[in-house]
């Protein structure tokens, strides 16, 4: 059974200044965000993903559109009045606080009572593994300890969405990996709806449950990890998430005819020009002798120890990028070589655009 929707955009815009000057970083973007779902934002910089999640914690209001909680328009309320709280990438610890008062401080605002307070910190402590520093200053952590205070103290009201904004772009690659799991196991042990904001596509790869992907304020498309990966809806899409080579082509029936006379089995409702999108993995290299497969010559190799890239040119002067996992002792192909391609059996995407 499908969750409900906790947190919707509707045909919202965000409209910064006036006249020739003014920035649109949201243009009508609609999303329906699900209860207890990891979902994250991400596209390049500037792309307008901070502006969504600033007009879900209500920092900023939509200029056009509505932003919606369960249902019932929110887009007027202030922050405070919102069971929405907000991580920042800067975690923005009180750094006179100790870690225990760092977490308590929501609550206590909320003139919560002491005991409340003490029993859910103690829990928060827990949660995060922080239970030996309890006592010490938030200036004598580090970073990903202060990025742990900083999310135990956005959970512990039990806000119905958390929204993380970069939380773990301060962290060195090793801690960030282990945030990265930290985090998910948080969200699952909580059920609280995540919204996470980052421009690091393997991060959203490895941790959503949904992800949106978002260019020049639109969202280009919605859908988990796999469907991002594997039939991104267009060539922005496409070349943020992973590597894909992109092949000019023309429809005819059953598939796509390619530049070099070879045609590769497709669906598309399309007709005419259209660009065929392959994944490097995807792509296989057998003997140029081969029967039906498309030739080519290997022009260079990168080796990166487990796999090697090999780029080849299509007798069109196309470019292709094959990975081939590496084995034990086998030769690598040289450039100059001749070979033949083959495409994995419904790897080749017809894009949008
Ligand atoms: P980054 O990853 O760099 O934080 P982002 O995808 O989060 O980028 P936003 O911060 O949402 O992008 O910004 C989207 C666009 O809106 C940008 O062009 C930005 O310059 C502009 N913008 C954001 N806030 C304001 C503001 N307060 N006034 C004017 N322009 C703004």
């Amino acid at each position: 059974m499908t969750a409900p929707v906790t947190i919707a955009a509707r045909n919202v815009v965000k409209a910064f200044g006036a006249g020739a000057s003014a920035v649109r970083a949201l243009d009508d973007v609609s999303v329906d965000i699900r209860q207890g779902e990891f979902f994250t934002l991400l596209g390049p910089s500037g792309c307008g993903k901070t502006t969504l999640l600033r007009l879900i914690a209500g920092f900023e209001m939509p200029t056009e559109g509505q932003i919606l909680l369960d249902g019932t328009d929110i887009s007027t309320l202030p922050p405070n009045k919102r069971p929405v709280n907000t991580v920042f990438q800067s975690y923005a610890l009180f750094p006179h606080l100790t870690v225990a008062q760092n977490i308590g401080f929501g609550l206590q605002m909320q003139g919560r009572p002491a005991a409340e307070v003490k029993a859910t910190t103690e829990r928060m402590l827990a949660l995060v593994k922080l239970e030996a520093l309890a006592s010490r200053k938030t200036s004598q952590l580090s970073g990903g300890q202060q990025q742990r205070v900083a999310l135990a103290r956005a959970l512990a009201p039990k806000p119905k969405v958390l929204l993380l904004d970069e939380p773990l772009s301060a962290l060195d690659l090793k801690l960030r990996k282990e945030m990265q799991i930290e985090l998910k196991r948080l969200q699952l042990e909580t059920g609280i709806t995540f919204v996470f904001v980052t421009h690091d596509q393997e991060e959203a790869l490895t941790m959503s449950d949904r992800i949106g992907v978002m260019s020049h304020g639109k969202l280009q498309q919605v859908g988990t990890p796999r469907d991002i990966y594997v039939t991104p809806v267009n060539r922005f899409v496409a070349s943020f998430i992973g590597e894909t080579n992109f092949l000019p082509g023309t429809t005819v029936a059953g598939g796509v005819k390619l530049g070099c006379g070879a045609v590769v089995d497709t669906k598309t409702a399309r007709n005419g020009t259209v660009t065929v999108a392959i994944r490097p993995e995807q792509v296989r290299i057998v003997a140029a002798t081969e029967a039906g497969a498309i030739p080519a010559t290997v022009t260079n190799l990168v080796y990166f120890g487990t796999d090697t890239h090999y780029h080849l040119s299509l007798s069109d002067g196309a470019e292709v990028v094959a990975r081939q996992q590496s084995g034990a002792g086998e030769d690598m192909l040289q450039p100059g070589t001749a070979v033949a391609l083959r495409f994995a059996p419904g790897a080749a995407q017809v894009l949008e655009d």
